[in-house]
């Protein structure tokens, strides 16, 4: 058998410490995870979480210590950095229970949600869905994954964004409204998990823009930092 057309190669992650890479399934994405960022969003409680997806392509794959680079998306004028902690899923399953979610948890990443904010606001207002502002080429950059026996409390850790050199965003992935566990349960009541999916977690309040020669440093404590460079 032979494809009509070369397929695209597997989009994959570098691994700390070993040659190995993280071949990419899915990327799942938690809507207003963290109460300070829900509510610069003029959100109020703990609604359910809600879910929505950016294609294993949006990647931006960061190798470790080097400086990766994002091109200015086109459409927008207001492109809104997110930083995320990540979880990688080495394990699949349906109907997760929270208490279990952590034998199906491979590593995690520091990730960028990013965001074209003017066109997720008009899709928002409209009712429309939100992927011309969410799902876009180039708008997952990621840093490498750290497996979990070596990274840590990462659910418990800091987490922070500089954007050259100023502090932008920063908080505790404890702070998380729906924390990992809870988030896999209701992620894989609607969806079953694969090995390779990852989760962007949601990001904390201080979300802003930023520009075209912008430099991103994100960090979640005892991770691989991710640094990126918008072109
Ligand atoms: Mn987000």
């Amino acid at each position: 058998m032979s494809f009509v057309f070369t397929p695209p190669a597997m989009v994959s992650v570098p691994v700390v410490g070993s040659e190995n890479r993280f071949p990419v399934h899915r990327i799942y994405c938690v809507g207003r995870n963290y109460e300070e960022h829900a509510k610069e969003m003029g959100f109020t409680g703990r609604e359910p979480p809600f879910f929505f997806m950016k294609p294993a392509d949006a990647l931006v794959v960061v190798e470790a210590d080097s400086t990766g680079t994002m091109p200015y998306p086109s459409l927008t004028k207001n492109f809104h950095h997110e930083i995320e902690l990540v979880v990688a899923i080495g394990t699949g399953g349906k109907n997760i229970k929270a208490a279990d979610a952590h034998k199906h948890i491979y590593g995690y990443a520091v990730g960028l949600d990013m965001t074209r904010r003017d066109l997720q606001g008009e899709m928002k207002k409209q009712g429309r869905p939100w992927c011309i502002g969410k799902a876009f080429d180039h708008s997952a950059p990621i840093g490498p994954i750290t497996p979990v026996a070596q990274a840590g409390d990462a659910q418990n850790a800091e987490i922070s964004l500089q954007v050259n050199g100023q502090e932008r965003q920063r908080s505790h992935v404890s702070k998380l409204i729906w924390n990992i566990g809870e988030t896999i349960e209701h992620l894989s009541a609607a969806w079953e998990l694969q090995p390779g999916d990852l989760i962007y977690s949601g990001t904390p309040e201080g979300v802003a823009a930023v520009v075209s020669g912008d430099t991103l440093v994100g960090k979640v404590a005892g991770l691989s930092t991710l640094t990126i460079q918008v072109a």
